[in-house]
């Protein structure tokens, strides 16, 4: 569990659901998301049809099943939750499907991770309300058609290029889910403190949020922290200096990075003069598995434009240097 992840840890699972807002209105931030949205629902409830199946792409941690919960919500209708990687085979998604209610929302998370047998079914429940069970094996087997209730599906995503352009298009709307800015966040952060009777100084929500990756949950776990360092170091309010001492003790520095994310960059530029360098040779320079450096680290540097992947490896970019306060190397004159 990394402080810094957008994946839920165990600690977020038991928060979340106290944290989560309940209506569209309450949502922060995906400004267009939300609006789309809200025109997708009100018309379906107006016409008092099921709406279009939804799909949202995004990051973890940036509100998708938030949002899910509140479709649900704002139709009155029942949801209910699974994954990609709990359905295995086709039965698994055959014995969901047969049993939802007229109306009800099916929040399939992970999509991308569903088996394939199931997404072939799922295409046809999508469009037609309908699956085929295959009852026995080999050249006997025969499939049975079975009418579904009308459902709306909401499947989550945080690779949507990832999913099979057939399944893609039988989603009606898409929302792409982008990061937050630092202003959405501190509303976040001041939200979540009021719910959690956290008292914390504006300028203190304000340094939360721009350590936070421009992620929810982020911001959401750092406020814990903060909290805690209040409650055993002070009297429980969070000033903006215990936020920052808290959030120095805990290593996040003031882009958000973490020890692993410095230890790549400060690799790069002191011991291969900012690059290029291999993957493979980076990785080892800080002990840590190329995958790691590759799927942990570095995706949030290139998104900072602290590093860039290039075809001859792996370089800084200028504010890398100012970043950690170093000064890049002359460049040799003509
Ligand atoms: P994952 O893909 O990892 O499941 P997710 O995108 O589904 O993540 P959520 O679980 O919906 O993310 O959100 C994570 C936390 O962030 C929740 O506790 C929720 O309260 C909070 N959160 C997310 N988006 C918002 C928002 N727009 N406003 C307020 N809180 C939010």
């Amino acid at each position: 569990d990394r402080l810094v992840g957008g994946e839920q840890s165990v600690e977020d699972r038991a928060i979340d659901a106290a944290l989560r807002p309940k209506k569209l209105d309450d949502f922060i931030g995906q400004h267009r998301v939300r609006e789309q949205l809200s025109l997708v629902l009100h018309s379906a409830l107006r016409r008092g049809r099921a709406p279009d199946h939804v799909l949202l792409s995004g990051g973890p941690g940036l509100g998708k099943t938030t949002l899910a919960m509140i479709i649900a919500a704002e139709l009155g209708a029942p949801l209910r939750i699974t994954s990609g990687p709990a359905i295995e085979r086709a039965g698994d998604l055959a014995a969901i499907l047969s049993t939802l209610s007229e109306g009800e929302v099916l929040f399939l998370d992970e999509i991308h991770r569903m088996a394939r047998p199931a997404e072939e079914m799922l295409y046809l429940a999508m469009e037609d309300f309908r699956v085929d069970v295959v009852v026995g094996k080999g050249p006997g087997a025969t499939a049975i058609p079975l009418d579904i209730a009308p459902f709306t599906l909401v499947g989550a995503t945080t690779r949507a290029g990832m999913l099979p352009g057939p399944l893609r298009d039988r989603f009606g709307f898409v929302g792409h889910m982008d990061f937050y800015d630092p202003a959405e966040l501190e509303v976040i952060v001041g939200r979540s403190a009021g719910l959690l009777g956290v008292r914390i100084a504006d300028d203190a929500a304000a340094e939360v949020a721009f350590r936070s990756r421009g992620t929810p949950r982020i911001a959401n776990r750092l406020l814990r922290r903060v909290r805690d360092y209040a409650e055993v170091r002070a009297d429980g309010l969070v000033t903006r200096d215990l936020a920052h001492a808290a959030l120095d003790l805990y290593e996040v520095d003031a882009q958000g990075l973490d020890r692993l994310d410095r230890a790549v960059l400060r690799a790069l530029l002191t011991k291969f003069g900012g690059g290029p360098v291999g993957l493979s040779t980076l990785a080892v320079s800080v002990g840590e598995e190329p995958e790691t450096v590759e799927v942990v680290a570095e995706p949030f540097l290139v998104r900072q434009g602290l590093l860039a992947r290039t075809p001859r490896g792996r370089v800084a970019t200028p504010a890398a240097w100012a970043h950690l306060g170093l000064t890049p190397p002359a460049v040799p004159g003509p």
